[in-house]
């Protein structure tokens, strides 16, 4: 087969290069950086690095072709950008798990090291090479707090709180603090970020990045073995470069922070993104790197509204998710019970919608499926609407439409549009899972289950959120304008809202002694027992059409 540009390059670039007597290092996918670990401190020329391209990590799952573009195009970038600092480099192209790569290299080489992986599923992986004492793990640098600290904030044992966690954060780093007080009087503002978006200020439209001989190489590569996974890819909005990382920040830092705040729980036809960053693929993968960014933010001259917001997100959320998913090891662990877990990985009901199994390599010694934990007992399989086909809800059918275009959609419409409604449905929480760690960039198992598991479909019970997140169309209509251009009213007859309280009535038993939900039950009593009967249909019926990939009607209901 022909060398390519890449493979062409690389060796130039380490032509005369001399690879003994280097200190080596395993670079997994998301640690693209130089900033952190080894890499930061040692002299290039005493350094080697062990890079992996992997087909057989990609067929696990029907990933999004933007994702598989973003890792392969940084990962190719990263290897030059090292080489040319005088780094060796050892790239190789493997088709099993990470280890059967590794463990030859570590004969040869000597003992690799390598930041502990964030991903539970690489490091089941590599577990094995780590006992042989082949492979060590060092302390991933780019968290911002220690899980020591996480349970200092929130307790030993869950039920752990975001809030309390994120208020003990900001004592220990100082961050926003003046003598030992929060700025502004309060350490949240988050009643105050409840704006919806009429079209004014305009939002901003996200930056395109320069095209070169990798990103385009990367491209025809998916074209040529990838090109049955999902997704439109788009080479001018990916994101491949160090320079491309700062661009992407130089445009959040300008367009989106100052507005960050008011309109954070906003949704909009008129713009995927409002002013939210679009940054997490690129801190996931540590091009942009969590630390740095805050303290920027910090320094900004932005309101404190603004500040706050986005500071909650990264150093409370982002790393609030990671130690539960750690400390309950991706939710396997939970108090009193220890849930199913998948054999295989899950396809995120990509078989249902195509109508064949998706071709997975995965051999019965591969990293399993992830936990299965299901408080609700939802069974439901997850309808092809999430896929493509039309689903006659516009909220949903928009939403989809924009993660498949793009791989990515903001907070409120993963929270409140896809996961609200499967958990409506009664989708199975694994299923969901799945499909959101297929569909969208950013999406590692430890950010991804804590956040579906547990935030989006409750099926971690009160472990770490008070309650489940979800709404009828009521919510919807006033953050949203996604019900202008839809067939059915929200005032009258949304099927969402029918979904609502069929949900809360299913549900009640497990449900009705959260204090959160006082109000809403005291609603349904009031609901009177015709209504409730008609949600029950609805649901019912939305529950046989969906999954056949027929689009529900205003008709439909009107014949309940
Ligand atoms: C159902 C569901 C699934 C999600 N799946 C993922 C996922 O696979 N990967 C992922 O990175 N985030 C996930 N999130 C969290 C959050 O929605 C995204 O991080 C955010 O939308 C990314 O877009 P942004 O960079 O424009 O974020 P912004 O709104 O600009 O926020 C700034 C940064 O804060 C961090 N952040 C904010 N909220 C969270 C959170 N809940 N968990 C972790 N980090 C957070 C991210 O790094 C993000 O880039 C999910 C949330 C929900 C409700
Ligand atoms: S009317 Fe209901 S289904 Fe339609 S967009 Fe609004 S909330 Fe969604």
């Amino acid at each position: 087969m022909a060398e390519t540009y890449f493979g062409k390059e690389l060796r130039r670039l380490q032509r005369g290069l001399k690879p003994g007597g280097r200190r080596w290092v395993y670079v997994p996918y998301d640690q693209v950086t130089d900033s952190l670990g080894p890499l930061s401190r040692e002299n290039p020329k005493n350094l080697g690095i062990v890079m992996v391209e992997n087909p057989w990590k990609a067929s696990r799952r029907p990933y999004h072709k933007q994702k598989l573009a973003l890792i392969l195009a940084n990962l190719r970038h990263f290897a030059l950008d090292q080489a040319r600092r005088g780094v060796a480099i050892r790239h190789l192209v493997t088709r099993g798990p990470y280890r059967t790569a590794l463990e030859p290299l570590s004969k040869e080489l000597g003992s690799l090291q390598v930041m502990e992986p964030a991903e539970r599923e690489l490091r089941a992986d590599l577990e094995p090479l780590v006992k042989a004492k082949r492979l060590e793990f060092l302390p991933h640098e780019g968290w911002l707090t220690t899980r020591d600290q996480f349970h200092s904030g929130t307790g030993e044992s869950p039920p752990w709180r975001m809030d309390s966690f994120y208020r003990h954060m900001r004592r220990e780093t100082g961050l926003l603090m003046k003598s030992g007080k929060p700025e502004g009087g309060k350490i949240s503002f988050d009643p105050e970020n409840r704006l919806a978006w009429k079209g004014d200020p305009p939002a901003p439209s996200p930056p395109a990045f320069p095209r070169d001989p990798i990103k385009e190489e990367v491209g025809r590569l998916i074209a040529r073995v990838f090109s049955h996974h999902p997704g439109r890819l788009d080479l001018d909005h990916l994101p491949a470069t160090a320079s491309d990382a700062q661009k992407l920040w130089d445009w959040a830092k300008k367009n989106c922070l100052p507005l960050f705040g008011p309109y954070e729980d906003a949704m909009s036809t008129r713009s995927r993104g409002l002013f939210h960053t679009r940054l997490s693929s690129l801190i996931n993968i540590h091009r942009l790197i969590p630390g740095n960014i805050l303290k920027e933010v910090e320094k900004m001259k932005n309101p404190l509204a603004s500040k706050e917001g986005f500071i909650r997100q990264v150093l409370g959320w982002r790393e609030f998710v990671r130690h539960a998913h750690s400390a309950t090891d991706g939710f396997r662990e939970l108090p009193g019970e220890k849930p199913p877990v998948a054999r295989v990985p899950g396809d995120g009901g990509y078989r249902i919608w195509a109508g064949k199994p998706w071709p997975s390599l995965h051999e019965p010694q591969d990293p399993d499926g992830g936990a299965e934990p299901n408080f609700l007992d939802c069974k439901m399989p997850l309808p092809p609407a999430y896929w493509g086909e039309k689903s006659g809800l516009a909220c949903l059918d928009r939403v989809v439409e924009d993660v498949w275009a793009e791989g990515y959609s903001h907070h409120i419409t993963r929270l409140m549009i896809l996961s609200n409604l499967a958990a409506l449905l009664d989708v199975r929480p694994r299923e969901i899972t799945d499909w959101f760690w297929v569909a969208y960039a950013d999406a590692y198992d430890w950010v991804v289950e804590p956040n579906v598991l547990a935030m989006g479909t409750f099926a971690v019970g009160e472990l770490m959120t008070t309650k489940p997140y979800i709404s009828g169309a009521a919510y919807i209509d006033r953050m949203s304008d996604f019900c202008a251009e839809c067939r059915f009213d929200p005032r009258k007859n949304c099927p969402v809202t029918h979904l609502y309280w069929a949900f809360l009535s299913r549900h009640e038993r497990l449900l009705n002694k959260n204090p959160r939900l006082a109000m809403p039950f005291r609603s349904l009593t009031k609901r009177g027992v015709g209504l409730q009967k008609k949600d029950r249909a609805v649901f019912k019926m939305i529950q046989k059409l969906l999954p056949e990939g027929t689009a529900v009607r205003p008709e439909d209901l009107s014949e309940i």
